[in-house]
């Protein structure tokens, strides 16, 4: 019988130890303020946004909205990710991706000053993830390791399997599974044989961005699976790029879709925040 990993439960309890942080962090005079800046209004975008102003809101952590047109230019994007990165009363700035067609992502990731990137993608953040240095990690990858740890699961020695590469999930998976002493392989569209690899996996994290793909075929009998995909049809049902009805009953333990990883980002964005006003 496999575990199904609450990612409802474990993330109300970061957010609950965050609150904690954060009255403390009040109680010394220090107020939590995080930007998050929203170009355009894609649906799925205001959703999330959304989501990390309630978030926000639950923790003690003042949200600063910014929702700018469609139109706004780079430049003027770029302007006030700079106003922000002086102002000594934020201590993170979020801005929502995808941006519009015209807007370069990479430049305004590049903008946002790395001790406020608590989303973790600026360039510091991740060669910081790769040396092992103090710096904000990506939260998706980060609250899969919370959820492993906090579920008992042992990375140390594992074979690890990511399937993914991706900036904002696979990567700084592969190298936050590494520094947690798994042994770690990356698996992508190149891929050769991708089942003999995949079957390879005690833990097998899939983030591969297609609905329900992995079925038990990929899996070994008795491994850990966390999905990170999210998917929603036509219907509004969401489903993940594990199926899930076919891989759990070969499973030692399995994300659900909904209630598994997606909680947990945002939890952890919001343990980022309290991390750098606790920082600063
Ligand atoms: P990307 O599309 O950026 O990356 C997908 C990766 O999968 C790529 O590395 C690609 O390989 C690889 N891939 C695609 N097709 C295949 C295939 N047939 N066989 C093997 N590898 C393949 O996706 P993201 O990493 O951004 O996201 C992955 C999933 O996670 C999506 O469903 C997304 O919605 C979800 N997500 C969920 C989050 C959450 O909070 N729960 C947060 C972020 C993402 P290659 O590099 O060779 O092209």
């Amino acid at each position: 019988m496999y575990k199904l990993i609450d990612g409802k439960k474990i993330s109300a309890q970061i957010k609950d130890e965050c609150r904690e942080k954060a009255a403390r962090l009040n109680e010394q005079g220090i107020k939590i303020t995080l930007a998050v800046i929203q170009v355009g209004n894609d649906p799925a975008s205001s959703v999330y946004v959304s989501n990390k102003k309630k978030g926000c809101e639950y923790i003690g952590i003042q949200s600063l909205s910014y929702e700018l047109p469609e139109d706004t230019s780079e430049e003027e994007l770029l302007a006030l990710v700079r106003k922000l990165n002086e102002d000594k009363n934020v201590n993170g700035i979020l801005v929502q991706l995808p941006l519009p067609g015209h807007i370069c992502e990479d430049k305004v990731i590049r903008t946002i000053d790395s001790h406020k990137d608590v989303d973790g993608f600026h360039p510091e953040s991740v060669g910081a993830l790769c040396i092992g240095q103090l710096g904000f990690v990506s939260c998706t990858p980060a609250g899969i390791i919370q959820l492993l740890r906090r579920s008992g699961i042992d990375i140390a020695g594992k074979e690890c399997v990511v399937l993914g590469r991706s900036n904002i999930v696979g990567k700084p998976m592969a190298l936050l599974l590494l520094r947690e002493n798994a042994t770690v392989t990356v698996a992508h569209s190149q891929t050769k044989n991708l089942k003999e690899v995949t079957r390879r996996a005690d833990i097998l994290i899939v983030a591969v961005g297609k609905s329900q793909m992995i079925t038990k075929d990929y899996v070994k009998e008795g491994a850990v699976v966390i999905d990170v995909g999210i998917h929603r049809n036509a219907a509004n049902q969401l489903s993940g790029d594990v199926n899930f009805e076919d891989v759990a009953p070969v499973c030692s333990a399995i994300t659900p879709v909904p209630g598994g990883v997606g909680p947990m980002t945002i939890a952890m964005l919001m343990h980022n925040c309290v991390e750098s006003a606790s920082r600063s």
